[in-house]
């Protein structure tokens, strides 16, 4: 305990020169900080270092003040990653947002009346003449909409998911525990593979008040499987007087090849309500979307929860900017679907490039890979890509990984190699890309 005594004191600590510009309130919480980690790890008998003390606290106030979000070149291919914040945006919507932003704007005043307006009327026009729907409402995320819809309407009351759909999404989106929280009543049907339409009409009693279809997202299941279509669902409901809701997930809208079925699809017979997220497939912001029936949107209003979920004027531009995309088929301006729908010439071609540029010190090579949707989204379908691994003699995979991370390189390791898969590579990432890799090659670089 002798060495508790060594800790200099915290006045002492804070006159050291190296402070001389910083904010002294934060300075003083980060070292208050430091030393009392400093004090536990000498109680608990732990290595502690007193030299570095000065130019710790200095880092962590540069850390804290500069901004710990930095931008990321995600070359794992995987274009929607949760991890790395999902959809990414065509600087021609940010721009356009601009101008709304840095002024007011009528977000909740009706300028023909003089008199106070409603935020979520600039969607739901656009929403409803894109999708044919009779109303729409945006919330915070795609967690929110299930959470909104499920206490609005089913409350106290029993709501029925087929057991092969009760996901779970990134670790913290699970339809059993929304159910818990919004205070409705999951009732399970079906089996894990199979559900059909009579055990949904066998669960149907006086308390049920929903059937809710849950897209599945990340996962599929192969061989002898089978679940009930929106449709049969939506006629069934029409049949007993409850609501059909569709947890759509991804939401898909066009510009890919695959076999998911559209919005605009679904749209043609849509259910009483369905919702999907705004940064997955649709390729915007975080928000969760609900299209469905007039009545049942008013009522989603009425909810004084709405208040806590509500959306934001920088989400809403956004959201519109993104929708103006697709009612233009302006789709290269949507990252999300323009990096999944590249070809393989144009990702060829890519490769090719930036292979030319990647100093010679790390053995680059041009190979096939796979890229991903991620994000829950297509979780079966490889989109063919190339990639180009980087090796260095005598330095593991894992550590190079762990370089290219620490400079903010996103990679994967395939086959035991470091790989860049360039399909989620942006073009005006290449140079600095280089830049980063020029850096690494001139540190000196040891094998642990
Ligand atoms: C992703 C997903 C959610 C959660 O959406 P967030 O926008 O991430 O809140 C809910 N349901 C399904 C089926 C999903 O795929």
């Amino acid at each position: 305990m002798q060495d508790l005594k060594k800790i200099p004191q915290i006045e002492k600590i804070l006159k050291n020169p190296i402070f001389k510009n910083t904010n002294k309130t934060i300075l003083k919480n980060i070292t208050i900080e430091k030393i009392n980690n400093l004090r536990e790890k000498i109680k608990n008998k732990e290595n502690y270092n007193l030299e570095s003390i000065e130019s710790e606290i200095m880092s962590e106030y540069n850390n804290i003040t500069l901004g710990t979000l930095k931008p990321i070149i995600n070359a794992t291919g995987v274009v929607l990653q949760t991890n790395l914040g999902r959809s990414i945006f065509h600087k021609n919507l940010l721009d356009e947002v601009i101008p709304l932003l840095s002024h007011y704007n009528n977000l909740e005043y009706d300028l023909k009346e003089g008199k106070r307006g409603e935020r979520y009327d600039h969607l739901t026009s656009m929403l409803k003449a894109m999708f044919n729907v009779e109303s729409a409402l945006v919330v915070n995320n795609n967690a929110a909409a299930v959470l909104l819809i499920l206490n609005t309407f089913a409350k106290d009351l029993e709501v029925i998911v087929s057991r092969g759909e009760l996901i779970e999404i990134g670790g913290s989106f699970r339809i059993q525990e929304v159910m818990k929280s919004a205070g409705a009543k999951l009732i399970e049907v079906g089996s894990t593979n199979k559900t059909h339409l009579k055990d949904y009409k066998n669960a149907i009693n006086e308390h049920t008040k929903i059937i809710m279809k849950a897209h599945k997202s990340n996962f599929e299941i192969l061989g002898f499987s089978s679940e009930v279509d929106i449709k049969e669902i939506s006629k069934l409901c029409k049949e007993f007087d409850l609501i059909d809701y569709y947890d759509l997930g991804s939401g898909y809208i066009k510009g890919i090849e695959c076999n998911e079925p559209s919005l605009l699809e679904i749209c043609k017979n849509p259910p009483s309500l369905l919702s999907f997220s705004g940064d997955k497939l649709f390729g915007s912001i975080q928000a969760g979307i609900i299209l469905g029936k007039k009545d049942l949107i008013d009522k989603l209003k009425q909810n004084h929860m709405l208040r806590a979920l509500r959306v934001d004027k920088i989400t809403i531009l956004l959201l519109q900017a993104t929708l103006k995309r697709y009612i233009t088929e302006n789709i290269d301006e949507i990252p999300t679907i323009n990096m999944l729908r590249k070809d393989l010439e144009s990702l060829h071609k890519k490769a090719k490039l930036l292979h030319s540029k990647i100093p010679s010190f790390f053995n680059p090579k041009i190979i096939e890979v796979n890229s991903l949707a991620g994000g829950g989204s297509l979780p079966n379908k490889e989109f063919k890509s190339f990639g180009i691994t980087l090796q260095i003699d005598n330095i593991k995979a894992l550590k190079l990984e762990r370089i290219l991370r620490e400079n903010y390189i996103i990679a994967r390791i395939f086959n035991n190699k470091v790989t860049l898969d360039v399909r989620s590579i942006q073009d005006d990432e290449i140079q600095n890309l280089i830049n980063i890799l020029e850096s690494i090659k001139n540190m000196r670089i040891e094998n642990e």
